[in-house]
C-alpha cells in the first residue's frame, strides 16, 4: 500500500495514528539532532520528523540522502507540533517517521518548485510537469475542473446534450486561418481543424437537438498575440426554438451559476447595452463597467472659439476622473506620453483641472474663458477637485484612444479591482464590417449569423447600417463569450455569402452542406460560445489564461517541452504526397 492518508489530510483528531504516506520530497531541514522533511503531494504538505537517538539510525542516514523531489513513501505515527504552522492545514501536527522507503530519485529541478518560484517563463514551460507541481498552478486546474463540471451541470438540468462533433473537418470561416491537416488516404486533400464547431451545432439544430453544448477544443492559426493561444477551449452551445432574448437568459443565467458554485458571490442581473452606446460611452464594444468615467462629447461647446485642433477635428470627446485635480505636472506629462504611445496614437492630450476654489486650470486657457470651462464641467459633471481630459480627432480612433486612456486612469486610481465583477451584454453588433485594405466587406461575427428583421431592407445598398442580432458577454472589458441568432433560410444564406464576396460556387463548394441541410426544415436557432480558459482566468482574478491551460503554447506557437511543431521524417511526407520546398527559420 502506497498511502493512507494524502498529504493533506491529517489534522491533531489523528494524534497517535500510525500512517503511511507518499508524495514528492519538498525540502529537508537538518539541524543535527533533528530532521525535517517536507513532503508534498497534490493535496498539500506534511511535515516529517526524525529525531537522533530516538529514530533509528540508518533511516536518518537515508533522510540526509534525500533531494529535493525525490519520491518516497513513508510510514510513521502523527504527533503534535511543538512549534505550529498556522498557515498549512496539517500545520499542527508532524510524522515521526518509522520507515522510509524510496520509490524514485530526482536530478535536482532547474527551479524552485514553492508557490513563488525563481523559474522564467521558457523554462517553467518547458519542465511543465514541475511547473504543475507548484500550487498556483495546482489551483488554477482544480478551478478549471470545478467549472467545467458546473458548466456540465447546469447546462444538464437545462435539458441541453453535450455531443461531440470531429476535429477532422473542413474549413470554417471566423475570420482566422485553419489549421489543417494532410489526408493520407485522400492524396492532395486536406482536413481543416475547426476553428470552432459553428456549422456542426446548426446542423445539430436541423437534426432536431434543440439543446447543443460541448466543451471543445478550437483551433485558430492566427498571428500570437499577447494572451492567445492557437488551441483554446469554447464552452460552444446552441438551441432552436429561440429568440435572442433566450439566449440571453439561459446563458446569463449560467454565469451567475458559475459564479456562484465556484466564488460563492451572486454577480446580480447582466447590464445590457447596444453596440453604438458601448462604442459612444467607452470607445470600445467590451467596455470596463467597474468604473465610470463615461464620455462626453464636447464638439457644440469646444468648437469655433480659436483653437484649431479641436475645430479640425470630426469629434471632441472626453470624460471627468473625480478628484484628479490635483495630478502634478508631471503626471498629466505622462499621461499625455501615454496617449501618444505609438500603439495608441492620439496627437495630444487637453487637461481641464477643476480647482477645489472653484476656478479652472487648462491646457488650453488661452482659448477658453473660465466660463467656457465651467460649462464644460457641468456637461462633464465634473466637481471642485476632478480633471477632464479631453482628445480630439477622427471619431473611431478617438474613441478607441480616449477608451485606452480611461482604462489607464481605471488602473492608476484602483477602480479595477479583479474580485469585483460586472458583467455586461452588448448587443445588436453592426452585420458586417468594412475592410479598407481589401475594399469589401467581412462578416463581424461571422456568416451564418442574422440580420435584425426591421434591417433587412438595408442589405441592398446601405449593407453597413445592418445591424445582427448579435451579443457578446463581457465581463471586467473582457469579452468571455459571443454569439447569435442565425440564418436559418437557405436564400438569405445564400445573400449573405455573396454580399461577403463569395461567388455562387465559391459558397456551394464551402457551405453546400449546410445550405443544403436548411432544405430540409431548418427550424429558427442561436448560441453562443463562451472562452473557457478566459472565463477560468477571469474567474480567478487573472488577465493571463496561460497558466489556466495545462499545456499552453508559448508567444511563438511553440510547445517549448515536446518541442512541436517539428519537422516529420521523409517517410511520412512521402506517404502524405508532401514537398517541403522552403524552411525558414
Ligand atoms: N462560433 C462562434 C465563435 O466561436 C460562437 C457562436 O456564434 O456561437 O465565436
Amino acid at each position: 500500500m502506497f498511502r493512507t492518508h494524502t498529504c493533506g489530510e491529517l489534522r491533531l483528531s489523528d494524534v497517535g495514528k500510525k500512517v503511511t504516506l507518499s508524495g514528492w520530497v519538498q525540502r529537508t531541514r537538518d539541524k543535527g539532532s533533528l530532521l525535517w522533511i517536507d513532503l508534498r503531494d497534490r493535496y498539500g504538505i506534511t511535515q516529517l520528523m526524525l529525531e537522533e537517538g530516538i529514530s533509528e539510525q540508518h533511516l536518518l542516514e537515508k533522510a540526509r540522502h534525500l533531494g529535493r523531489e525525490y519520491v518516497i513513501k513513508v510510514t510513521g505515527t502523527v504527533s503534535e507540533r511543538s512549534s505550529k504552522n498556522p498557515n498549512i492545514p496539517t500545520g499542527e501536527i508532524e510524522i515521526m517517521l518509522s520507515d522510509i522507503e524510496l520509490l524514485n530519485a530526482s536530478k535536482l529541478p532547474p527551479f524552485t518548485i514553492e508557490d513563488k518560484t525563481d523559474g522564467g517563463d521558457e523554462l517553467r514551460m518547458k519542465y511543465r510537469y514541475l511547473d504543475l507541481r507548484r500550487n498556483p498552478l495546482k489551483h488554477n486546474l482544480a478551478l478549471r475542473h470545478r467549472l467545467a463540471i458546473e458548466t456540465r451541470n447546469y447546462l444538464d438540468s437545462q435539458g441541453f446534450y453535450e455531443i461531440e462533433t470531429p476535429y477532422l473537418i473542413k474549413s470554417t470561416p471566423e475570420g482566422a486561418r485553419d489549421f489543417v491537416v494532410p489526408s493520407r488516404m485522400n492524396p492532395g486533400e486536406f482536413y481543416a481543424l475547426p476553428q470552432s464547431p459553428q456549422t456542426f451545432k446548426q446542423i445539430l439544430m436541423v437534426a432536431g437537438y434543440d439543446r447543443y453544448f460541448q466543451i471543445v477544443r478550437c483551433f485558430r492559426d492566427e498571428d500570437l498575440r499577447a494572451d492567445r493561444q492557437p488551441e483554446f477551449t469554447q464552452i460552444d452551445c446552441e438551441m432552436a426554438f429561440v429568440t435572442q432574448e433566450d439566449v440571453l437568459n439561459t446563458f446569463e443565467g449560467m454565469a451567475r451559476f458559475l459564479f456562484e458554485k465556484v466564488k460563492g458571490i451572486d454577480v446580480g442581473t447582466f447590464e445590457r447595452m447596444d453596440y453604438a452606446t458601448a462604442m459612444k460611452m467607452y470607445g470600445s464594444d467590451k467596455p470596463d463597467i467597474r468604473f465610470g468615467m463615461q464620455f462626453v462629447e464636447l464638439n457644440d461647446l469646444a468648437q469655433n472659439k480659436g483653437f484649431s485642433i479641436f475645430d479640425d477635428a470630426e469629434l471632441v470627446v472626453g470624460f471627468n476622473a473625480a478628484g484628479c485635480s490635483e495630478y502634478t505636472r508631471k503626471q498629466l506629462d505622462a499621461l499625455t506620453d501615454f496617449v501618444k504611445k505609438p500603439q495608441i496614437g492620439a496627437k495630444g492630450l487637453v487637461y481641464v483641472k477643476c480647482n477645489a476654489d472653484g476656478t479652472f486650470k487648462s491646457s488650453v486657457d488661452k482659448f477658453y474663458s473660465e466660463d467656457d470651462l465651467k460649462i464644460w464641467a457641468e456637461r462633464f459633471d465634473a466637481k471642485p477637485g476632478d480633471l477632464m481630459l479631453i482628445l480630439s480627432g477622427n471619431t473611431d480612433s478617438v474613441r478607441k484612444q480616449l477608451n485606452e486612456l480611461r482604462l489607464e486612469m481605471g488602473n492608476q486610481l484602483g477602480l479595477r479591482n479583479p474580485q469585483v465583477f460586472k458583467p455586461l451584454w452588448v448587443t445588436d453588433f453592426p452585420l458586417l464590417e468594412w475592410n479598407e485594405e481589401t475594399q469589401r466587406f467581412y462578416a463581424m461575427h461571422h456568416p451564418f449569423t442574422s440580420p435584425k428583421p426591421e434591417d433587412i431592407h438595408l442589405l441592398e445598398n446601405e449593407p453597413g447600417k445592418v445591424r445582427a442580432n448579435a451579443y457578446d458577454m463581457v465581463i471586467n472589458g473582457v469579452e468571455v463569450g459571443g454569439g447569435s441568432i442565425r440564418i436559418h433560410d437557405r436564400d438569405l444564406q445564400k445573400k449573405m455569402f455573396s454580399l461577403l464576396g463569395f461567388s455562387d460556387e465559391e459558397a456551394q463548394n464551402q457551405f453546400g452542406f449546410l445550405m443544403n441541410a436548411f432544405e430540409f426544415g431548418a427550424p429558427p436557432h442561436g448560441g453562443i460560445a463562451l472562452g473557457f480558459d478566459r472565463l477560468t482566468a477571469l474567474i480567478a482574478g487573472y488577465d493571463s489564461i496561460r497558466d489556466f491551460i495545462a499545456f499552453p503554447k508559448n508567444n511563438s506557437g511553440r510547445d517549448v517541452m515536446i518541442d512541436s511543431p517539428s519537422t516529420i521524417a521523409q517517410q511520412q511526407l512521402d506517404e502524405l504526397f508532401l514537398k517541403v520546398t522552403a524552411v525558414s527559420k
